[in-house]
């Protein structure tokens, strides 16, 4: 955003506009002053970036764009056409400039168009409109929405009732224990995410039921125990299901302000809510709520009715997760137990884990797990039939290079163009070469002991030291973060 709107709060409002929809916005001029003066966060952190005063200081969130090209899109320096096809095909930018538009700006603008990035202005009077490229909209309030339209580009917006905000900036913050207000721990508790079908008359929709004690009834930093079921019913719905959306949580949590951190799987779930998401009346309905709207906008298609549990009482916690959720994991489990690689002829990719480990690409067979363990091969073609341009997608196996260390062409391909070309090779079954590239959400690491010639398998419950004389914690800083 180029430039000072008529007023500090339209000015404001434009940029919180921007930043609830998930996307980046950088200021330049006269703007920054207002976000100032209204008292506005900026950093890096929530998405908002004072570039500088000068219109020279675009020059920063262009070469954003311009690396974009060189390292995501492979891009030759120097290769101009490419690289504008490609920040006009791949880069959904668009730049909004505010009146008076001056020669200098006209210039940028025009270097911005050049790059396929529209323009949108509400002066009216040094301008020559040009379609699709140089648009004049008089109304900054519906700057938003003609730029939106202007790139193509379309937001799911989920308006959800926290006391919070909700917006994608937030994802993989971490809350420090001084920060804390509650924990639940799945790794000391017992704790859960769960996702069950039901009959359309079985659930009633919208309803979220708290079972036990709320957040303002524990002790500061108590660590309690959770359990989180989600009832869903629709006529598309499908029992595979169940699991995808489970796994889903994760990130729906994550969104939730800047002080609400989740590691999620099954039922080893750990939740910390900061004390500043508290003392804004953040309570346990609002998880509720945040499953609800989510479940329910982003899979519209098969769910018709939702309803969400949050179970804080530590017995029925516990009865629960062994009763129920279990057995139920179990089960699961045991439908993919006698299929075999080598009885498919596709594997898929999950790609989930990119929100924080941009360059991470699982590759998901029958007999190997997602990394995370939660994602297995029937998962991940359920959700690539829930999502067919989502995280999820198919790799062919027609092209076997080594069986013995499972190394396929395509599986090879799919590493390239899902990791952006960060990683070129993979096997399925070696340590040794090629291995596959890790997020963070392993429960064990498994590595070679040289000097033993021995295999060092270490789980994440283990505080203790290894053969190798690094604790989990500083192999996982080593092996997690993508490539
Ligand atoms: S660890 Fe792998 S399989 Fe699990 S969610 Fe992340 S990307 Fe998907």
């Amino acid at each position: 955003i180029i430039g000072a709107a008529p007023t500090a709060d339209e000015a404001v409002e434009l940029i919180k506009s921007y930043q609830e929809q998930g996307i980046l916005v950088t200021l330049v001029g006269g703007r920054i002053d207002q976000a100032v003066e209204k008292g506005l966060k900026m950093g890096y952190n929530v998405r908002i970036v004072p570039l500088g005063k000068e219109i020279t200081a675009v020059v920063h969130v262009v070469s954003v764009a311009l690396r974009a090209a060189l390292i995501f899109g492979n891009v030759e320096p120097g290769d101009a056409a490419t690289l504008m096809k490609y920040t006009m095909d791949r880069v959904p930018a668009f730049v909004n400039a505010f009146a008076p538009v001056d020669d200098v700006t006209v210039a940028a603008g025009a270097g911005a168009i050049a790059l396929g990035f529209p323009v949108i202005t509400n002066d009216e009077n040094n301008i020559f409109p040009v379609p699709k490229s140089l648009i004049v909209q008089p109304d900054v309030s519906k700057f938003n929405a003609t730029s939106l339209e202007a790139r193509d580009i379309k937001i799911k917006i989920t308006k959800i009732d926290i006391p919070v905000s909700y917006v994608s900036a937030f994802e993989g913050e971490i809350i420090r224990k001084a920060d804390m207000q509650i924990e639940a721990d799945g790794s000391r508790v017992d704790c859960f995410e769960f996702v069950q079908m039901k009959e359309l008359s079985e659930v009633e929709d919208h309803k979220i039921t708290v079972v036990g004690k709320d957040f303002d009834e524990f002790e500061v930093g108590e660590k309690i125990s959770m359990g989180i079921i989600a009832h869903v019913a629709g006529k598309a719905m499908q029992p595979d299901f169940e699991s995808v959306f489970e796994r889903k949580f994760h990130s729906f949590l994550k969104t939730v302000s800047k002080d609400l951190c989740t590691q999620d799987k099954r039922d080893l779930i750990r939740v910390r809510v900061s004390k500043d998401t508290f003392n804004q009346g953040f309570r346990a309905k609002h998880i509720g709520e945040v499953i609800y709207a989510k479940l329910k906008s982003e899979y519209d298609t098969v769910i018709d009715k939702c309803e969400v549990f949050v179970y804080t009482d530590a017995d029925q916690v516990h009865d629960l997760r062994h009763n129920l959720v279990i057995p139920t994991f179990n089960a699961r489990d045991a439908r993919i137990g006698n299929m075999t690689d080598e009885s498919v002829d596709e594997f898929y990719t999950c790609i989930l884990c990119q929100a924080f480990s941009p360059s991470h690409v699982c590759i998901v067979t029958p007999e190997r797990l997602g990394l995370c363990g939660a994602v297995s091969w029937l998962d991940a073609k359920a959700t690539h039939e829930l999502q067919p341009n989502g995280p999820s997608q198919i790799v062919r196996k027609d092209h076997c290079i080594d069986e013995v260390v499972g190394r396929y062409e395509e599986v090879d391909e799919a590493v390239q163009k899902y990791s952006q070309g960060a990683l070129e090779h993979v096997t399925l079954y070696s340590i040794m070469e090629d291995p596959m590239t890790s997020c963070g959400c392993f429960e064990c690491i498994c590595g070679i002991e040289p000097f033993s010639n021995g295999v060092v398998i270490v789980n994440r419950e283990h505080v203790g030291m290894t053969p190798i004389g690094m604790t989990f914690s500083e192999l996982a800083s080593m092996t997690g973060g993508g490539v």
